[in-house]
Formats: structure tokens, C-alpha cells, sequence
């Protein structure tokens, strides 16, 4: 066991461990929790009371969660001095002890930080953003019919523009890379232009995609979309699409059905108990969620479009209050809220707990404790359908009675 300099692990808590690739996870499991900048002093405080009820209502004392702090973002600067936002012992802990959960943290202005949530889904190879969408009657959406939206959307997370190298206009190796290009394709680059590159891999493609229909294969869910924009870019997006496919094909080959085979093999009719596996072209597969959203039930994208596409949707069905997140690598899991530390409204005790809460719901089901994961969410169902709401709901439903975020969390307990 590793020693830790600031972190206290739980005496009364044991290690979920990794064997032959399955999660092994005891009784009393240690999960890390990182509270959050901003408003995580008091959607975390919050959401933690609702998932111990939880917990204890479902197995009755026979399990519980040990709780242990991890630190980042201004709460880390306090613990271990200045500039130390993100100390590795926080990324070592979450590695050794497998599954975390965090509040939203700050961006770093200065000090060479881009962002820490990018840097810890880096550092941890956290190589799949996991958001489900999907709508919970009461809350207010712009739609007619949001509750026709539940997709689970997983986004590259470790290349594309996240791992994209810019070139300023005008500097001298910009102008050298220019010449160098247009050496190979005469006059394809204007000069002065500025110059971004974008890496994208089969490796990391077909894990990504791999992860999906593992997903999809786990929860009986009977289709999966390629999103690209291959029509466009052949050797990045294009390949991300070749890539999908390959990998659906080498290593689901007994599971899967591709778009084209229905129609060659199967005259359009789906056969029993497979998963569709088809591609939508970037702009396209906005315009079908909002148009035939039933159709979709999980999307694999790139980094870029995965970003578009997830706040997009979450919109659809009411905003990003109540969008639940996750990170997760070959085991490693970091699930959390998917908006940021609204500053403006820390220690007001004022904010939705709901996409913290929500993100608890799927760290539940990723260890397995999908019993708690059921009470937590039908609990949420009927506080937001008895419109007792926090103030982002309130102010869009009429009749609603505003509660505190510390008001929401009780109620929810009591709704279990
Ligand atoms: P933000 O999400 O913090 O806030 C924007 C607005 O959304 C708030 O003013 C508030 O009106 C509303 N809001 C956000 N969370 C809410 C909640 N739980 N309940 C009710 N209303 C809520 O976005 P921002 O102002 O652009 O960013 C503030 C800081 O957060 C920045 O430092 C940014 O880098 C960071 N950030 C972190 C994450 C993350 O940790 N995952 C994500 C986005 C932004």
C-alpha cells in the first residue's frame, strides 16, 4: 500500500481492486471524493446524505461506503501550499483506490495549468467522457416531447483537439510549416494563416468505440452511432468511422449488425438480440436528436464533436443542472458534475446538487450496487415531480416551491 502524505484513508474502509479484468468490490468499498471549488462546498455535502441513505436503506448496514477526501483545485492549494492545485498524490490515490467521485474545480488562471479536469482525465488515461441524457418529467426543456431523448453519449477524451497542436499566424516556424505543406500540395496553405493540427488514432478509436458496445452489449441497449465528419475530413474523422466499424466487426462480430448488412442481410429487419451499429455524419446527428431522438440510444464521437453534442442534448431535456458525468479508463473511474463552480452562488447553499447526484447514480451502477442506484433516482423522479426544486427549476415551474440545495438533499431522502 502506497503511503500518503495528506490523505487519510478510511480505517473502517477496504480496497476495490482489478482481478482479470472484473472490478472486485467489498463490502465496505474506500471511494475518494474530491469536493469541488465554488458551489462544491454545497452540492458535495448534499450529495453525499443522499447517497449514504441510500446505501443503507438498500443493504441495511450490511454495506457501506468509506468516504476519503482527495484534494485539488483551491481546497489542494490550502492543504499542500501554494500553486498546488493538483498534487500527484491525488492522482496516485485515485489510480490505487480505482473509483472517485468529484465536484467541479476552477480553472487555474496562470501557473501553466490549461484545465484540471483535463489534466486528470489525461494523467489517468481516463479515455472515455461517459454523459447519459435523458429527461425526468417536471423539469422544464425547450422541447415538446424531451422525454423521447435518452442517449448515453461516450466522447474521446485523450486526443483530437484535446491533444491538438497550434501554430500562431505569422511566427517563423508557422511560416516554415506552411512552406513545408505547400512544398508537398502546391498552394494549399495561404500565407499568414494560422495552423491547428489534430491527432487522431485507430488505438484510440477502437478502445473508445469498443467501450460503447461493451456498454450497450452490459445493458441490453440495441443500437450504437458513429458520429464523424468524415465527409469533410477522410484521414481523421473519416477514419474514426473505419476504425468503428473495424473494431465492431473484429471483436463483436457475434453481437453487432452494421447499417449496411440490415439492409443486404437482413432486408431492413432487425434480428433479435443484436446491436445496430451505424454512423451519422456530425451536423446530421444534431439535427436527428432533435427530430427523431428515439432512434438513438448510445453515440461514440471524437473529442470535438463529443463536446458539442453532450450540452447540446443535456439542453434538450432541461440544462446541465441535472447532466451527470464520467471519466473513465481500462478501470479507473472519475465521475462528476458536468458544470462548472457558478462562483457567484458558492456557500449559498442555493444551487441543484442534482448533476452531482446523478453522476453518484452511475458510479453506483459502475460497481455493481445498481440496487442503490435505483432508490436514488426514483427518489430524485418524485422530488422534482412534487416540484419541490432548488432555485433553477423553481424559477421555470409554475407552482413549484423552492427548496435550499441542504432542503433538496433531505427531500430526497425522504422520498426514497
Ligand atoms: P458554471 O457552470 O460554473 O456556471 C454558469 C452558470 O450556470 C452559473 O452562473 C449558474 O447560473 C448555472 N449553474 C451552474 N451549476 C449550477 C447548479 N448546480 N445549479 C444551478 N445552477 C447552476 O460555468 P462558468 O461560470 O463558465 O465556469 C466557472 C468556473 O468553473 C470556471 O473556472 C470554469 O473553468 C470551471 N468549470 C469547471 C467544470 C468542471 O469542473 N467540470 C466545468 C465547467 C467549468
Amino acid at each position: 500500500m502506497k503511503k500518503y502524505k495528506k490523505i487519510s484513508i478510511p480505517k473502517d474502509g477496504e480496497k476495490i481492486t482489478v482481478d482479470n479484468g472484473k472490478l472486485n468490490i467489498p463490502d465496505n468499498p474506500i471511494l475518494g471524493f474530491i469536493e469541488g471549488d465554488g458551489i462544491g462546498q454545497d452540492i458535495w455535502p448534499a450529495s453525499k446524505i443522499v447517497f449514504d441513505a441510500a446505501v443503507k436503506k438498500a443493504y441495511k448496514g450490511k454495506r457501506k461506503i468509506a468516504w476519503m477526501e482527495l484534494f485539488a483545485g483551491d481546497k489542494a492549494v490550502s492543504v499542500y501550499g501554494k500553486n498546488k492545485w493538483l498534487p500527484q498524490e491525488t492522482l496516485d490515490a485515485i489510480e490505487e483506490y480505482v473509483v472517485a467521485i468529484k465536484g467541479p474545480l476552477t480553472t487555474p488562471i496562470g501557473g501553466g495549468i490549461r484545465s484540471l479536469n483535463v489534466t486528470l482525465r489525461q494523467k489517468l488515461d481516463l479515455f472515455a467522457c461517459i454523459r447519459p441524457v435523458k429527461y425526468y418529467t417536471g423539469v422544464p426543456s425547450p422541447m415538446k416531447r424531451p422525454q423521447l431523448l435518452d442517449v448515453t453519449i461516450f466522447r474521446e477524451n485523450t486526443e483530437d483537439v484535446y491533444a491538438g497542436v497550434e501554430f500562431k499566424a505569422g511566427q517563423k516556424e508557422t511560416e516554415k510549416l506552411i512552406k513545408y505543406i505547400n512544398k508537398m500540395i502546391p498552394g494549399k496553405i495561404r500565407k499568414n494563416s494560422g495552423i491547428g493540427i489534430k491527432p487522431m488514432s485507430e488505438f484510440c478509436t477502437s478502445r473508445l468505440v469498443s467501450k460503447a458496445i461493451q456498454y450497450a452489449i452490459d445493458k441490453k441497449i440495441d443500437n450504437v452511432t458513429l458520429v464523424h465528419k468524415g465527409n469533410i475530413m477522410k484521414f481523421t474523422e473519416g477514419s474514426f468511422k473505419e476504425w468503428g466499424y473495424k473494431v465492431a466487426k473484429k471483436e463483436y462480430r457475434d453481437f453487432i449488425v452494421t447499417e449496411d448488412e440490415l439492409w443486404s442481410d437482413y432486408n431492413g429487419k432487425m434480428p433479435k438480440d443484436k446491436i445496430l451499429i451505424k454512423d451519422r455524419i456530425a451536423d446530421s446527428i444534431f439535427q436527428q436528436l432533435l427530430l427523431r431522438p428515439n432512434e438513438y440510444s448510445i453515440l461514440a464521437t471524437s473529442n470535438l464533436n463529443g463536446d458539442y453534442l453532450s450540452d447540446a442534448a443535456a439542453a434538450q431535456v432541461g440544462g446541465l443542472g441535472l447532466a451527470p458525468g464520467a471519466n473513465i479508463g481500462y478501470h479507473t473511474a472519475l465521475f462528476e458534475a458536468t458544470h462548472g463552480t457558478a462562483p457567484k452562488y458558492a456557500g449559498m447553499d442555493k444551487v441543484n446538487p442534482g448533476s452531482v447526484i446523478l453522476s453518484g447514480v452511475m458510479m453506483f451502477d459502475y460497481i455493481g450496487w445498481n440496487k442503490v442506484s435505483k432508490i436514488i433516482e426514483s427518489a430524485l423522479k418524485k422530488t422534482i415531480k412534487a416540484k419541490t426544486v432548488t432555485y433553477d427549476l423553481a424559477r421555470q415551474m409554475k407552482g413549484a416551491k423552492k427548496m435550499k440545495t441542504s432542503q433538496f438533499a433531505k427531500a430526497i431522502v425522504k422520498n426514497m
